[in-house]
């Protein structure tokens, strides 16, 4: 069996806070897709949202799971919306691997917002 591809894996912190292991604010949470705030906020809005099931990075996407990041889209501009930051804008980042500086391997959109963002950084 690829146990890299199984829902929920024991050794991932993100698997442990959609198991209630680990504490966090859920903010969303439906069957397929659930969201928390980044414990280590670099907007005033920061909210990761994420799989329920363990994918590792965007690059471990399968084609046929691709529906599942328009859900997770989804839930990110229903979380703008409700943190107040639709209008005023807001930025959706998804770090694959190494030289994008994914430190936690469970696929997550960082939703930020809050301040003026800085581009081409
Ligand atoms: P990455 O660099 O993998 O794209 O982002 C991982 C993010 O997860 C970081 O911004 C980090 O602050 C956040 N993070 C790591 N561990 C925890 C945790 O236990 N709880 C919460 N709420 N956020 C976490
Ligand atoms: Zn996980």
């Amino acid at each position: 069996m690829d146990m890299s591809r199984t829902q929920t894996r024991t050794d991932c912190v993100f698997c442990k806070i959609a198991a209630g292991e680990i504490p966090a604010k859920i903010l969303y949470r439906d069957e397929e897709v659930f969201a928390f705030p980044d414990i280590n906020p670099i907007t005033p809005v920061h909210i990761l949202v994420l799989p329920v099931k363990h994918i590792a990075s965007l690059a471990d996407l399968l084609d046929k799971e691709t529906p599942l990041l328009g859900k997770m889209v989804r839930a990110a501009n229903q979380l703008a919306r409700e943190q107040g930051i639709a209008k005023s804008g807001y930025r959706l980042t998804i770090n694959s691997g190494p030289d994008a500086g994914q430190l936690v391997p469970h696929l997550h959109i960082h939703l930020m917002g809050g301040r003026h963002l800085d581009w081409k950084h």
